[in-house]
């Protein structure tokens, strides 16, 4: 079964998909990383998504759909997948739910749960270490968090209804988090 993560902004997700996808052996899917490397490509579509993502604004629906296209074709259907940052909005959950129903895969969701207050703190920290443009814009941050609270939000809530979402308490240190994932999904 797949995993889908989902987290606000700060909320450690990343880091914590990356973790258990190493020690699980999943292929980890990472929307905004994928992202980052077309944008670093230099091509006539990398400056089209470069003008998104330095905007924390979500980049156009058949940009990002077919990056998840192509991945999904492009791996074993019995290599388990992680997605980080897939699907945003309601949209790209109807399109992520027929690929993923296409390819004959099934998954689980897991939300990591943070305020946003307390997410705005670590935001702070992480632009320092990753040196990401994106992240030292106090004011980029907050519409991304915004974007997550708008629409994807709804997706979660979906899901949820769906009986598809384990919650984690995001609060605590990054191996206290860790450790409630792992309880939660093995
Ligand atoms: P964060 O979750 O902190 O916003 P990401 O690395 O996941 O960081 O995403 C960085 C940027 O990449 C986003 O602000 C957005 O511009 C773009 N992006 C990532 N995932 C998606 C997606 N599913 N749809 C559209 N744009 C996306």
């Amino acid at each position: 079964m797949d995993l889908v993560f989902f987290g606000i902004q700060g909320s450690g997700k990343g880091t914590q998909a990356k973790t258990l996808a190493a020690e699980f052996g999943y292929y980890i899917f990472e929307a905004g990383g994928e992202l980052r490397k077309i944008k670093a490509s230099g091509s006539d579509l990398g400056e089209t998504v470069k003008k998104y993502i330095d905007n924390g604004e979500l980049v156009p629906f058949e940009i990002i759909m077919e990056v998840v296209n192509e991945a999904v074709a492009s791996i074993p259907a019995d290599q388990k997948i992680l997605f980080d940052g897939i699907p945003r909005d309601e949209d790209q959950m109807r399109g992520f739910d027929q690929i993923l129903t296409n390819a004959g895969r099934e998954f689980r969701c897991v939300h990591i749960l943070l305020d946003k207050d307390e997410a705005i703190e670590r935001i702070k920290g992480r632009a320092e270490i990753e040196g990401r443009a994106d992240d030292a814009d106090q004011d980029k941050v907050l519409r991304r968090m915004d974007l997550f609270v708008e629409k994807t939000m709804p997706v979660i809530e979906a899901y949820v209804s769906a009986g598809k979402v384990i919650e984690i308490d995001g609060k605590g240190s990054v191996e206290e988090i860790y450790e409630r994932i792992k309880d939660a999904v093995s």
